[in-house]
C-alpha cells in the first residue's frame, strides 16, 4: 500500500468539513510536514497525551515531547521512528509503543502511520493516528498498584519497612563509596497502648495517621519518613550528620507534641520518644538502626517525649 492521494471524489465536503470530522475522531490524530514538524493535532490527541494543540503544533515530533519508546524502553526517535520510515517510503506501518504523557507517565498506544502526497502540489504530509492500548494500560495500572501494595503502608500511606530497608541499603552503599553522610531517627509513640485501651483501636489508627503527617511535615523533601512497624516510625535523612539529625528529631518531636485530633468527642494527642544516629564508616544499616533504637529506649528511660542522640 502506498500514499493516500486526494483523487477521491463523490463528497461535497469542504476542507473545513473534513477538518471538523478529524477533530472529532475517537483516535488521536496528528499530521506533520516532511520534516516531522507537527502541523495539526486533534482533540483526542490532546486527551490521550495531556498536551494541547497549542503546546505541540510547530514543534518536531522528535523534540522529546512524545518521546515514544518501545517495550524495552528504547527511544524510537533516534533511528526506529515508524513515522520517519513511512515518510521516507510511503508504506503504512503499525506499532505498539509507549508515549510520554504530559504528567510524566507512559501510556501504551497502538500507532498507525502513513504518508499523504498531494497530487497537485506534491507536498508530503505524515499522518499518525493512535489509540490507547487499553488491555496493556490495565495491566500497567495493575502492576503499579501491586508495586504500591508492596511498598506502601496502607494505614498511613507512608513507605513501609521493606522500602525503608531498601533505601537504607542504598544510602549505606553511597556512604561507603562516595562518603555521602546520612542519618536515621527512630521514633516510637509513647504509651500508645493507652490510646487503644481508653479511646479504642480506631482512635489508635487515626493517631497513627496524624503522627505520620506530623513527621512528614517536619521533614525535608529528600528525607524518607516510613512506618517501621506497629507504632514505630523511621526517618532516613540523606546528607545529614549528627547535628542535622538531632535538629530534625527535635523538630519532629515538637510537631507531634503539638498535634491533636478529635475522635468521637475525645481530644487525643500523643508524644514520641526518638533516638537519632548518624552513619559511621564500616557500619551496616542494621547496626545504625540498632543504635538509634537504643537511643530511643534511652529517651523512654529518661521520661519519654524527648530525643536522644546515639553517640556511644
Ligand atoms: P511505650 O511508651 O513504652 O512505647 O508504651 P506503648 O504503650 O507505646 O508500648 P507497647 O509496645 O506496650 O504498645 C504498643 C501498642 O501499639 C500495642 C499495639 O496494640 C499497638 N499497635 C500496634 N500497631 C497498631 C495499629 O496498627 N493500630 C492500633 N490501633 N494500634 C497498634
Ligand atoms: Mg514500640
Ligand atoms: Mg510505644
Amino acid at each position: 500500500m502506498g500514499d493516500h492521494e486526494n483523487n477521491r471524489s463523490g463528497t461535497n465536503l469542504t476542507s473545513a468539513g473534513y477538518q471538523g470530522i478529524v477533530e472529532n475522531l475517537h483516535e488521536g490524530v496528528y499530521l506533520t510536514d516532511a520534516n516531522r514538524r507537527i502541523i495539526y493535532w486533534n482533540r483526542a490527541a490532546e486527551e490521550i497525551t495531556g498536551y494541547s494543540a497549542d503546546e505541540v503544533v510547530g514543534s518536531h515530533c522528535h523534540d522529546s515531547i512524545l518521546n515514544h519508546v518501545d517495550e524495552s524502553g528504547l527511544e524510537l526517535c533516534g533511528g526506529n521512528c515508524p513515522l520517519a520510515a513511512a515518510l521516507a517510503d510511503g508504506e503504512h506501518r503499525q506499532a505498539h509503543v509507549f508515549l510520554h504523557h504530559k504528567s510524566g507517565h507512559r501510556v501504551p498506544v497502538s500507532v498507525r502511520v502513513s504518508r499523504f502526497r498531494d497530487a497537485d502540489t506534491g507536498l508530503v504530509t505524515g499522518i499518525e493516528t493512535f489509540v490507547v492500548d487499553s488491555e496493556r494500560n490495565q495491566l500497567m495500572q495493575q502492576l503499579e498498584r501491586l508495586q504500591e501494595i508492596a511498598y506502601i503502608d496502607p494505614l498511613t500511606g507512608l513507605p513501609n519497612r521493606r522500602l525503608l530497608e531498601q533505601t537504607l541499603e542504598s544510602r549505606a552503599q553511597e556512604f561507603q563509596r562516595y562518603g555521602w553522610r546520612f542519618g536515621v531517627a527512630f521514633i516510637d509513640i509513647d504509651r500508645f497502648k493507652r490510646v487503644n485501651d481508653q479511646v479504642g483501636h480506631a482512635a489508635g489508627d487515626a493517631v497513627l495517621g496524624m503522627v505520620a503527617r506530623s513527621l512528614s511535615s517536619g521533614s525535608r523533601a529528600s528525607d524518607m519518613v516510613g512506618r517501621w512497624g506497629g507504632e514505630e516510625f523511621l526517618v532516613v535523612l540523606p546528607h545529614a550528620g549528627l547535628e542535622e539529625v538531632e535538629r530534625a528529631s527535635e523538630r519532629m518531636r515538637a510537631l507531634v507534641q503539638h498535634s491533636h485530633l478529635l475522635f468521637e468527642g475525645h481530644r487525643v494527642s500523643v508524644t514520641v520518644s526518638i533516638g537519632a544516629a548518624a552513619a559511621r564508616p564500616g557500619e551496616n544499616y542494621e547496626q545504625l538502626v540498632e543504635r538509634a533504637d537504643q537511643a530511643m529506649y534511652e529517651s523512654k528511660r529518661l521520661g519519654r517525649n524527648r530525643s536522644t542522640l546515639a553517640t556511644g
